[in-house]
């Protein structure tokens, strides 16, 4: 278990108050302008040391992502944008952030915006966190007054400015280049990629996008040393991570651990176990509804570091944690997530805004028996055509989770479908109740 001496989030349960003074007390924006002083190459040097990767899902290293920046200002300015958007379902971490530790997130745009040469920062928030962003703008002014941000920020000679951009609730916006988009005032749909925003992104400007979660370590990174964070969890899985534990636990938490920690120390240790005991875990999706489910089997031993779980053919994602016990249906919770991934769409490429909704009515009709085992290979197949044939990653995320359950619940699947594949011609009924349940949905 993590020593209370290396955790980095010391208020993550707002023990004490998120203030500035508070937070000032807890050792933040201490030695922040010898930190600067040290210059650009350092401090993305030292963040290479660390071995960090980015928080928000994807895992790419964060030192290596800050060298794309040009190393010289141009003609066009350099921006960070720090991704707050947060609308993967089981993930509320940087939320928690947002409202207990917003001085480690301020400081950090500071540094990083330095790195990346920015003078400008945006963070861009989820809608639905409009109290928690009325938190952080708070924060920031109280950073402004105390001169730690604005011209000549911490007595650095960089001047930062930080601006908050609330989002509309669309979860795409959470994929960086649909977030530069709405960030623009224009629709958020993602962008081709390349060019790459480190080079072309907001207003056509080099930018680096990088999560809540990455930016507010980065401070106590660079006091501590790269090397201390590269010294917890695993080789080239360092550092610690707050993960989100929800579902059929009894003490639903976010906590600060190691990576490389079991998946059964965590929900065990900190979440009050699982609801019925751990013999009635039935499967754990371990990253966020994106990343594929694992079954019990998996679960009695998995550690939650990114390349451990992607050797189970899943990942770490977010870390959001929702674990689903055995009272409850299986293929139905898969249903609610297709219905999800259905609804968040945002259209543009064919095989995602038809497959998602194709995965989602065929998963109903497997929940409810209505379908024919044939269906089944139909099914992946359909994933298979989604995956890899997108414009983001949102393809991968929606077909990801329908493939966990194949890989791994086949058989209740065939258990309550027909082997009969007439079973549909007999009912026929039955397409029109799903054209009837979708024009229904889409009214909503
Ligand atoms: Fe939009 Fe889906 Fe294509 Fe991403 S994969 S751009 S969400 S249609």
């Amino acid at each position: 278990m993590l020593k209370d001496t290396d955790r980095i989030f010391t208020n993550l349960y707002n023990d004490e108050s998120w203030k500035i003074d508070s937070a000032i007390s807890r050792g933040d924006w201490k030695n922040t302008k010898e930190i600067l002083s040290k210059g650009k190459e350092w401090i993305i040097n030292e963040i290479k040391l660390s071995e960090l990767r980015g928080r928000g899902g994807a895992g790419f290293p964060t030192g290596l992502k800050w060298s794309f920046a040009p190393k010289e200002i141009g003609s066009r300015p350099h921006y960070l944008i720090i991704n707050g958007d947060e609308s993967e379902p089981g993930t509320c971490k940087d939320r928690d952030i947002f409202k207990f530790e917003p001085q480690k997130l301020i400081e950090g745009c500071l540094i990083s915006s330095y790195a990346v040469g920015a003078h400008t920062c945006y963070i861009y928030i989820r809608g639905e966190f409009f109290r928690e962003g009325q938190k952080l703008q708070t924060a920031i002014e109280e950073a402004y007054e105390k001169n730690f941000l604005g011209q000549n920020a911490c007595n650095s000679g960089w001047d930062l400015d930080i601006h908050i951009h609330y989002g509309a609730g669309a979860y795409i916006c959470g994929e960086e280049t649909a977030l530069l988009e709405s960030l623009e005032g224009k629709k958020g749909l993602p962008r081709i990629k390349p060019p790459f925003p480190a080079l072309v992104g907001l207003y056509g400007c080099p930018t680096i996008v990088n999560n809540v979660e990455t930016i507010a370590v980065v401070p106590t990174i660079l006091r501590r040393g790269g090397k201390w964070f590269a010294s917890l969890g695993k080789p080239k899985n360092t550092g610690t991570k707050i993960f989100c534990i929800s579902g059929n636990v009894n003490n639903p938490c976010n906590v600060e651990e190691e990576l490389g920690i079991t998946l059964k120390e965590l929900i065990e240790q900190h979440a009050g176990g699982v609801i019925g005991g751990w013999d009635n875990l039935q499967a754990v999706i371990p990253g966020g509804s994106s990343m594929p489910l694992l079954p019990k089997n998996i679960c009695d031993t998995i550690t939650m570091d990114f390349d451990s779980l992607i050797k189970e053919k899943s990942g770490l994602g977010t870390a959001g944690i929702v674990v689903i016990n055995k009272d409850q249906d299986i293929i139905k919770c898969m249903a609610r997530i297709a219905k999800f991934y259905k609804h968040e769409s945002c259209g543009q490429c064919t095989p995602c805004r038809e497959g998602s909704g194709w995965m989602w009515r065929m998963l109903e009709r497997m929940a409810k028996g209505n379908a024919s085992i044939k269906e089944i290979d139909l099914l992946s197949e359909v994933t298979k055509q989604i995956e890899g044939y997108t414009i983001c990653a949102f393809g991968e995320g929606s077909s990801w989770p329908v493939q966990g359950l194949l890989r791994h619940f086949r058989k209740e699947i065939e258990k309550r479908n027909s082997s009969d594949p007439l079973i549909i011609k007999q009912n026929k009924n039955i397409p029109y109740l799903i054209d009837q349940h979708l024009l229904e949905e889409d009214n909503a």
